[in-house]
């Protein structure tokens, strides 16, 4: 069967499929790992010699001229996973070789653009789409299309400003809560120490939304150089692609640069993000909606869910990949060879006990999800921490319940309560396959098996599955 006479291509529908296996076969970069290994700071003119399949300084060069940036041989790139990239180039180079090859290759590159784009093409001209689904399509396009504008819309119609100032104050002091804890660690060496202490003092939050979401001048500002002279929905996109393009060609050559919550970070993404780079903790202001939280519930709540997220965040700034990278967000080796090593002995315990865990004939990958295991661990201690010191001096709300449990037991069952869930059974082998999370009933009975705050609040008898004796210890 020929495919795109049009595209001047004399190539089978074969000849694709088999260059999109040997596409597919490239192995994929280590899995959450080792940061260091993945990331290559290279000149262009080395990449060039490394990657021989394409002219790099003419295509820098031609994706950076619409923002009126240089680029010349000189000029330092970060590339991830090189070595994938090579292995890349030579099966580009093998096609590029032969007339045959570089017509399968145009061919491939013209599917390509079709998948591409075949979300705003395609759908707008099947009669069979209702009203509804083609309003939810053109709120996606918009979505991703002009975040800042619809984000500024979302905060105006539906933000609760009073839950971000009271999550702010939680936020506070669960990280003073971190920074005595890690203060106590006892297992570094000074200088590592020093260092660490350093670096999650200065982690900054980013809560909400930014305040300049509110200024109508501000978001028109944003988009002053965006016109859409056609009205067509596909002509739309395209304009509205290349000015994304543009704005972000800036932005990767602009330092120091930080994201904030309404550009890069949606405030409608109802999740939690600690960023290396950057060294921050965000939380989008719909997060911080009902029913995950309310400055109505009791506090016990509100610390077993916000709270447990904020430390699971701050966590990640020193979980086996945070680690790695220094208080400027740079990746280099900052701790002593000693604090390392026992730093990474003390994580075998917990690949160990994750890659023990099976479901449905699956088993976790210890080692794949350690990363959101030491936080998870790391988080619940720590939010526990923060809610026993609030308790010192305040007064919790007993909830209407028949079931008589103290506060601290509340606190665990409010944690537990936000991982219910039920999982497809395709839906759950995605997780164990591709997801750096552990699944849900695992990240609850792991970090609170490991912890001896769960079992005396619940009084576990010795030795047993929540209190056995070979808990796993980090911080
Ligand atoms: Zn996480």
């Amino acid at each position: 069967m020929k495919v795109y006479s049009n595209l001047n291509s004399n190539s089978s529908l074969d000849d694709i499929v088999q260059l999109q296996r040997a596409l597919e076969s490239i192995p994929d970069a280590p899995f959450f790992s080792a940061v260091e290994a993945s990331m290559s700071r290279i000149s262009i003119a080395s990449l060039q010699a490394e990657l021989p399949f394409l002219n790099w300084l003419h295509f820098f060069d031609s994706a950076f001229s619409q923002v009126d940036i240089e680029v010349d041989q000189d000029t330092e790139i970060l590339v991830e996973d090189l070595d994938g990239f090579k292995t890349l180039s030579d099966i580009l180079l093998q096609y590029m070789g032969t007339e045959e090859g570089r017509a399968t290759l145009s061919t491939h590159i013209g599917f390509q653009m079709i998948v591409d784009f075949s979300s705003v093409a395609l759908p707008m001209n099947n009669e069979d789409l209702d009203k509804n689904s083609v309003d939810q399509m053109c709120l996606e396009a918009t979505k991703i299309m002009l975040p800042l504008a619809v984000s500024a819309i979302y905060v105006r119609e539906f933000v609760d400003r009073g839950s971000i100032a009271q999550v702010r104050t939680l936020a506070e002091l669960i990280k003073f809560n971190f920074v005595e804890t890690i203060g106590n660690v006892q297992w570094m060496d000074p200088e590592s120490h020093g260092a660490t202490l350093d670096k999650i003092e200065n982690i900054r939050f980013m809560l909400g939304y930014e305040a300049s979401i509110l200024d109508p001048e501000q978001v028109d500002s944003e988009y002053a150089d965006l016109s859409f002279e056609d009205s067509g929905f596909f002509e739309m996109n395209l304009q509205g692609r290349l000015f994304r393009r543009e704005t972000s060609c800036r932005k990767m050559i602009a330092p120091p640069y930080l994201e904030d919550i309404g550009e890069e970070i949606s405030p409608a993404e109802s999740n939690a993000f600690y960023s290396v780079s950057r060294n921050t903790v965000a939380i989008p202001a719909a997060y911080m909606q009902a029913p995950r939280y309310s400055i109505f519930y009791p506090r016990f709540y509100q610390f077993g869910l916000m709270g447990f997220t904020i430390a699971h965040e701050l966590f990640h700034s020193l979980d086996n990949i945070g680690r790695q990278y220094d208080i400027d967000g740079n990746v280099r080796q900052w701790w002593e060879n000693s604090t390392i090593e026992t730093f990474e002995e003390r994580l075998e315990c917990f690949v160990d006990q994750y890659s023990n865990y099976t479901i449905d004939g699956m088993r976790v990958k210890g080692s794949d999800t350690l990363g959101e295991n030491l936080a998870d661990f790391g988080g619940v201690k720590l939010a526990f921490q923060a809610y026993k010191s609030w308790l010192r001096s305040s007064f919790d709300l007993y909830p209407l319940s028949t079931t008589r449990l103290s506060l601290e037991q509340w606190f665990f069952v409010s944690f537990a309560q936000d991982f219910c869930h039920k999982l497809a059974e395709e839906e759950l082998r995605d997780l164990i396959y591709n997801d750096e999370h552990t699944p849900n009933e695992f990240r609850v009975i792991g970090s609170l098996r490991n912890l001896p705050e769960f079992s005396e609040t619940f009084s576990c008898p010795e030795d047993s599955a929540m209190n056995p004796p070979d808990k796993c210890e980090l911080w």
